[in-house]
Parts: structure tokens; sequence; C-alpha cells
């Protein structure tokens, strides 16, 4: 499917790498940073940028040859699913997961969409099993910073409908 404007924007669920209180679109694994799968596809060494803070967040194609993101044939655009897992994976311990909301140009796939702009608008409250040391300060750091909450998942859903379309269930 190819890249159509949005009418009205579009809420959706991701995963972030939190440090020093702000999102990462990757993990940092033994302080090395780990982009999304997506990404490392594209661009396996790309420089780590924490998405901004109290501005929308802009999507870039890192592929050789670039153009306009995102573009259908690409991985590229600011990526988010439609749903929320019950109990969404967290493979690291700086992993948090939250709500975006999506304008602009946008590629909807099958479980999800990527997008032209997006920011952050809520984190999900969740046990991370390998966050021992610090049990949720990395979730709060990071919404102090954003200037968002830090919700448990139902309000974090419904959170999201006020803020764009929620995508309806097939
Ligand atoms: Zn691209």
């Amino acid at each position: 499917m190819s890249a159509e404007p949005v009418d009205v924007p579009i809420v959706g669920f991701r995963r972030w790498g939190v440090r020093r209180g702000e999102l990462y679109s990757g993990i940092f694994v033994s302080g090395r940073f780990v982009p999304t799968p997506a990404l490392t596809m594209v661009a396996p060494r790309v420089r780590p940028q924490p998405w901004p803070v109290g501005e929308a967040r802009l999507a870039k194609c890192f592929a050789l040859r670039g153009h306009e993101a995102p573009y259908s044939d690409c991985n590229c655009g600011l990526s988010a699913y439609y749903d929320l897992d019950e109990e969404p994976d967290q493979p690291a311990p700086d992993c948090v997961w939250g709500a975006i909301v999506a304008w602009g140009l946008v590629v909807e796939c099958e479980t999800g969409f990527r997008a032209q702009f997006a920011r952050p608008i809520a984190l999900l409250d969740a046990y991370n099993r390998h966050d021992f040391a610090h049990p949720g300060r990395r979730a709060a750091a990071a919404a102090e910073a954003y200037g968002i909450p830090v919700l448990a998942r139902d309000d974090l859903i419904a959170y999201a409908g006020w803020h764009g379309e929620l995508h309806e269930a097939a």
C-alpha cells in the first residue's frame, strides 16, 4: 500500500528504549544501541537520535537512496502497532511501551502503520522483569521529560483514543 495522507490523526502503540529520560527507536544492550529490527534492515549503523521533546518527530529514511518517508517499499517511517498486547515484550531493562499519535503521510500495514509525523502521548505502566534494579523508574523519568502520563494498559488505550483514531478490530 502506498503512503497516503490521513484525514484525522491516528494512534498506535510502540516500544522505545529509554536512556537518561529520552525515548529512542531501539534498545541499549550493554550500552550499545540496537535499533528496532525495521531500522536495522535499512541502516544497521544509524546513530541513535532521541525522539524530540515537546514537538513532533518527522520521519526520515536512512536507506542509501533516501526518499520522503514513509515509503511503501521501504521500512522507513515512524512505526506503531494498531493493538497493544496484553503483555508486550520487553527484551531489555530499558524498554518501555507507549502510545503515539501520528499524522501526515501514512503507510498502513497489516498489524500497524508507518507515519510521517508522530509524537508520544503516554507510556505504559508495565512490569519489566529485566529491570530489577530500577523498576518503573525509566518510564517515570521519560514521562516526566516528555510531559506525558504513565498509564495502566486499559487506561492507556482509552487515553490514546482521545488523541486520535484507534484502529477498528476487523
Ligand atoms: Zn525508506
